[in-house]
């Protein structure tokens, strides 16, 4: 069995305004083009793509990285000679696609391609839910009845030698190729289609495009950076785990330097300043603080803005104590204070090779990043 998709991409697209054909416009940092063909590339079940194109765009189709042919004055012209130039290369099933619905999803390619097992031909299609109106001169002259009433998308998906028959004998003046394979007697299965295969017609179609391959996601990085310096005492706080050591870290609160690094990070993904404008250390009431208190606020913060935690690494810069036997633990307390999975936090050291403050153990300095999310 072998799958073949047919993107036919040799149309002017007069209805997009002035400029390049749609096919070639820029949309969401690559070409129209592009987005459709790699989204058939990355489908597990298309063995082979060609892709029809005009004669005046050579250069274009040459830096599409797939097989092109040219074709003809029609839609229906341009299928055919897609579908000639398939012939004898033991292409079973074809699935016929505009080129300018660059948001085609993988379902509905796997829904197309499952019905073929049990149908000459199946394309996807969403019912028609809007009430229909006939017009005049600006104004409602009817309405008319909706019921069974479908909006045809693609890919049509056939049985290969049946639709070449098929467009070998018609006449080549069909709307798409589902009429083409009805006219020749094959069954064609509907699937259901999505809104985000919409065809780019129109020039507001870019914006709307563009907004759903991008997707809605706001995706922010922060970072955070603190030093606290060394005191007399018998241990230090670090990422929430008392680890015993000859001096103690000086600080308003607990100085855990790596959990300040880590909040720093999301108030920053944030846009909310530091843990110094939420919590001023004027402020007696944080004297010796848990920094829980303060990891756990920004935590709080994130959520309430909608933004999930995808991740945090937090870099330690000592000499001493040793960090490693202690970062397991880190990891389970930091996790446990952020409600997050221990898999999404990186805790790691350095040394300073003995350079600068850190190297001569005058205190403990800390680096970190955050990954905050919103779907
Ligand atoms: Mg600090």
């Amino acid at each position: 069995m072998t799958t073949a998709a047919l993107i036919v991409a040799a149309g002017r697209g007069t209805r997009a305004g002035p400029g390049a054909p749609k096919q070639w416009r820029p949309l969401a940092g690559r070409r129209v083009a592009d987005w459709t063909v790699a989204a058939f590339a990355a489908h597990p079940e298309i063995d082979l793509i060609l892709a029809v194109t005009h004669p005046d765009d050579e250069a274009e189709a040459a830096t599409l990285g797939i097989e092109t042919v040219h074709g003809g004055a029609t839609r229906a012209a341009s299928v055919r000679a897609g579908l000639e130039a398939l012939e004898g290369r033991g292409v079973t099933r074809v699935l016929i696609h505009d080129v300018a619905r660059a948001g085609i999803t993988p379902d509905i390619i796997s829904a197309v391609i499952t019905a073929l097992d049990t149908t000459p031909g199946a394309a996807p299609a969403i019912p028609v839910t809007d009430a229909l109106w006939r017009g005049e001169t600006g104004k409602v002259t009817g309405t008319e009845d909706r019921t069974g009433l479908f909006r045809a998308q693609t890919p049509q998906g056939f049985h290969f030698d049946a639709i070449l028959s098929a467009h070998r004998a018609h006449p080549g003046d069909a709307a798409d190729d589902v009429e083409v394979a009805r006219a020749a007697g094959l069954d064609v299965a509907i699937v259901p289609g999505n809104e985000t295969n919409l065809k780019i017609t129109a020039p507001e179609d870019f914006a709307r495009m563009e907004k759903s391959l991008r997707g809605a996601m706001d995706i922010r990085l922060g970072n955070g950076f603190d030093v606290h310096a060394f005191e007399d005492g018998d241990h230090v706080t670090l990422c929430g785990v008392q680890i015993p050591h000859t001096r103690a870290l000086k600080g308003h609160s607990d100085a855990d330097v790596g959990m300040h690094a880590v909040t720093d990070a999301i108030y920053g993904a944030l846009a909310e300043g530091d843990i110094g404008r939420h919590f001023p250390p004027s402020d007696m009431q944080w004297k010796g603080a848990d920094s829980a208190i303060f990891l756990d606020h920004a935590v709080k913060l994130a959520a309430s803005r909608g933004f999930t935690i995808s991740n945090i690494d937090c870099t330690l810069i000592c000499e001493r104590p040793k960090i490693g036997p202690h970062a397991a633990a880190m990891t389970t307390r930091m996790a446990e204070i952020m409600g997050l999975a221990a898999d999404r936090i990186s805790i790691k050291a350095t040394t300073s090779e003995k350079l600068g403050f850190t190297g001569r153990e005058e205190g403990i300095a800390a680096l970190a990043t955050a990954t905050l999310v919103k779907a």
